[in-house]
């Protein structure tokens, strides 16, 4: 029979983090129901959650420089361009697809044509983004220009006119459904400041290519390179290490975290008049998820993709939870090193990479949203106008960073590249929060596959430097 005890013994933690999950629900809506808590009674309540949150983007500077730098060392050369070569192919494929599913879905569902954008509340105002502008700040990021600064520094633009609107944040005479409004603009504005490469500050992009070209290096140095090549290796090890202290924790932070956003929620009914367009967004990630990528999976690698996906439920539930790909990835490497046990130097190379740019959730949701958006309008789409949705919402994804909302501010370079008002990303605002749960989750299972993908594709080149290295960083 099936042994429950050692099943148990071995999914303490899912376990665990399950059950808080459905404990912080039900706290949340106690809480909201019987008790009347201040705005600062609020903020309290979520403090255990926002101790998770910092634990979490504490390990993530350590941890990309350490597993990016090995993870390249480890190779030599031709290896990691092959490896980087299929990662890209892989990363590019998969998010097309997902842009053309949520096209489909949103042509044929057609959530927008029953109602018009008047009948739906406007929350916010609009960041101003352009592609260009986006993409130039995707390459510059690429090249911090001080690598210390680089680990801190708050996104900073070169065009003047880009600063953010300021936000009176003077809220005492103000009654309370225009304070949630604010919130969000407030929220909004903060968010636009890291469209590009950054993540909570750390210009996550810059540090990645420098740390791929510094591995590179490393890698051909040979006997003199091979102490920093273990100094960072050692890094690498010690910070998993931490990352399995910080995940003891993490049901209590996430109880606390769903709880207080639960009880934080102003507008309920929103999700009434959203919801057919929620629903498209959400079985167009179910669908990717649960066919897309495990076709993809399955064909090449030829394992069970559902297995894959269940090793990886821990990172899952928690990009669930967090809504963010980049605070998610300590979680995401352990997933895909112990359940998965797919090849470190693999991991190690993908993963940072694949948490900054490759988000098919995003992707497809960008997409949905737009064309929602012109519905509501009644504005027609040329073929044309859909190949540019597709393409812009594809820049949009990569451009966006692994951090909550981020989808919702490159949106913008979607809108304005058909000649929709950009202020329209507005109409969404209310659902974003659960909408980019979702999404985070899913950016995050294409990771995964990713990884499980690029090591099957990589197979013989891993195999043949095994029999000819003696340096075994991966399995030490
Ligand atoms: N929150 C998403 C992520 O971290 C990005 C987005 O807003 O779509 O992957």
């Amino acid at each position: 029979g099936v042994n429950f005890k050692g099943l148990l013994k071995r999914n303490w933690l899912l376990i665990a983090t399950v059950i808080s999950v459905v404990l912080g629900i039900g706290l949340g809506v106690l809480v909201r129901e019987y008790a009347s808590l201040s705005n600062l009674d609020k903020q309290y309540f979520g403090f255990p959650g926002e101790i998770l949150m910092r634990m979490l983007k504490l390990v993530i500077l350590p941890l990309i420089i350490s597993s990016m730098i090995t993870g390249v060392a480890a190779l030599d050369s031709e290896v990691s361009g092959k490896i980087g070569l299929w990662a890209v192919i892989y990363y590019f494929s998969t998010t097309i697809i997902a842009v053309i599913l949520g096209i489909i879905l949103v042509m044929t569902i057609k959530p927008g044509v029953s109602q018009t954008a008047d009948n739906i509340d406007r929350t916010g105002t609009t960041p101003n983004v352009t592609t260009t502008d986006t993409l130039l700040d995707l390459v510059r990021n690429m090249f911090p220009e001080n690598l210390v600064q680089a680990c801190f520094q708050q996104y900073k633009t070169t065009r003047k006119e880009l600063e953010p609107p300021k936000v009176s944040t003077n809220t005492t005479a103000i009654p309370p459904v225009t304070h949630a409004v604010m919130a969000v603009v407030e929220n909004i504005t903060k968010e636009y400041k890291i469209v590009g490469a950054y993540s909570d500050g750390i210009n996550v992009l810059g540090i990645i290519v420098f740390c791929v070209t510094f591995g590179l290096v490393i890698g051909k140095m040979g006997e003199k390179g091979r102490i920093l090549l273990e100094f960072f290796d050692a890094l690498n090890e010690a910070t998993m290490k931490l990352v399995q202290i910080i995940m003891c924790y993490m049901p209590v932070g996430i109880l606390f975290l769903i709880a207080a956003k639960i009880i934080e929620v102003e507008d309920w009914e929103i999700f009434k008049k959203m919801g057919l367009y929620m629903v498209t967004v959400l079985s167009g990630l179910a669908i990717h998820a649960t066919i897309c990528l495990p076709l993809i999976f399955f064909i090449i690698v030829r394992k069970n993709p559902y297995t894959f996906t269940l090793g990886m439920a821990q990172a899952l539930v928690t990009a669930l939870m967090i809504s963010s790909s980049s605070a998610t990835l300590p979680v995401t490497f352990r997933c895909a090193e112990e359940n998965n046990r797919i090849d470190k130097r693999i991991t190690r190379f993908v993963l940072p990479v694949g948490a900054t740019i490759n988000m098919d959730g995003t992707a497809l949701y960008e997409a949905v949203a737009a064309i929602f958006i012109a519905q509501l309008n009644d504005y027609p789409l040329d073929v044309g106008q859909i190949v540019t949705i597709s393409i812009t919402a594809t820049v949009a994804s990569i451009g966006a960073a692994g951090v909550p909302n981020a989808g919702l501010v490159t949106m913008v370079i979607v809108l304005t590249a058909v000649g929709l008002p950009a202020s329209d990303v507005t109409l969404i605002v209310a659902v974003d929060w659960l909408l980019d749960r979702f999404r985070t989750m899913i950016n995050v299972l294409g990771d995964a596959y990713g990884a499980g993908i690029v090591q099957k594709l990589s197979k013989r080149e891993l195999e043949r430097m095994d029999l000819t290295s003696d340096v075994d960083v991966a399995n030490p």
